[in-house]
């Protein structure tokens, strides 16, 4: 069923079980006006302590592939006709509902983008952050609350005791957002997913987020899934990169290799439309066209028309997903051109 193969990591050697497994998976939306399959096929993984990033533009599939791992799609429209997701080697698509209940928030906890909305605008953060402790883990609000504060001074809020009595309308952007963080790590989770965390943020604050993830991911010894469209945000923190697009991997390596050549056409853009420093006043190149409807995706490869190095054989044929060897991959038909730098 899978043309995608993510064989190994540069961080693991691909050796043993990884605490998180995403294998072969299908999702599908069910609507009136068709199917949309939104993902085809996708793999990768996650070990303790270091962050995969997962990039693309809004309708590439990397957040409903973050959902499906929660368990939080809306089922129906949506659909898994195919894949496993392993959490410690079990699969959680094929758990009862209370048992991966029990996985979600406690052993997988997710952070959104919108921390004003996902907070309760009529209840003081501490209690929030208590509350989560009293029904799921049974402490007494007491403990809660001192848990609270101690979460809080984790996630690096300034007085934190303090600040715990506050509502969520009286921080600011970046403190909500630490806020968040701390609630997501209330019930000490092993994997942490980052769904574009910081895109409501300035930039400054957002380099300050991405620090701390970078930080409690390290002293946690977490596993990070840090979703994100801006390939700018994710240098300093991640180890591999993930590139989605029409709900599959296109390229898959570890960040560097992915900054210094990057392998699929794709990729190369998203890099080319980051701004840079030396680049003031020109302007930013981006990526023409728009993603595909994925009710009627593209023949051949789904981002040929779009792509400025486009030939004949990839408005017909899918290309396969191509071992580059240290756990790179990519689905291009001319990866290798691409990295020697004669695709013209
Ligand atoms: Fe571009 Fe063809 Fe590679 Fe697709 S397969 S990314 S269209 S060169």
């Amino acid at each position: 069923m899978t043309d995608i193969h993510v064989s190994s990591s540069p961080a693991t050697g691909g050796s043993g079980r990884h605490l998180l497994e995403v294998k072969d998976l299908y999702v599908e939306f069910h609507t009136r006006d068709g199917v949309a399959r939104v993902i085809n096929g996708v793999s990768y993984h996650l070990d303790p302590g270091e962050t995969l990033a997962v990039l693309g533009e809004s309708g590439s599939g990397k957040s409903v592939t973050a959902q499906a791992i929660m368990g939080i799609l809306d089922m129906p429209p949506a659909k898994i006709p195919g894949g496993q997701i392993l959490y410690k080697g079990e699969n959680l698509l094929a758990m009862s509902e209370e048992k991966r209940r029990q996985v979600r928030g406690k052993e997988i906890s997710m952070i959104f983008q919108d921390a004003l909305s996902a907070l309760n605008p009529v209840f003081p953060v501490g209690w929030q952050i208590s509350e989560t402790l009293r029904t799921r883990a049974g402490m007494s609000r007491k403990d809660g609350l001192k848990r609270a504060v101690e979460l809080m001074d984790l996630v690096k809020i300034p007085a934190a005791k303090a600040r715990i009595k506050d509502y969520p309308h009286q921080f600011s952007g970046g403190m909500r957002q630490r806020v968040m963080i701390a609630m997501s790590l209330a019930m000490d989770p092993k994997v942490l997913i980052a769904d574009e965390p910081t895109t409501a943020l300035d930039v400054t604050v957002q380099a300050q987020i991405m620090d701390l993830l970078g930080d409690l991911r390290r002293d946690l010894d977490m596993g990070l899934i840090l979703i994100t469209h801006d390939l700018g945000v994710v240098a300093d923190v991640a180890d591999r990169i993930a590139v989605m697009y029409a709900g599959r991997i296109v390229e898959h390596a570890d960040v560097r290799s992915v900054y210094k050549h990057p392998a699929h056409p794709y990729t190369e853009g998203l890099l080319d439309s980051i701004p840079r420093l030396d680049s003031k006043g020109t302007e930013l190149a981006t990526i023409k066209g728009l993603p595909p409807n994925l009710m009627r995706p593209p023949t051949g490869c789904a981002f040929h028309p779009r792509c400025k190095y486009a030939k004949a054989v990839c408005t017909t044929e899918t290309p396969r997903s191509l071992d580059l060897g240290h756990g790179r991959t990519s689905a291009c038909h001319f990866a290798k051109e691409m990295l020697d730098g004669t695709l013209r």
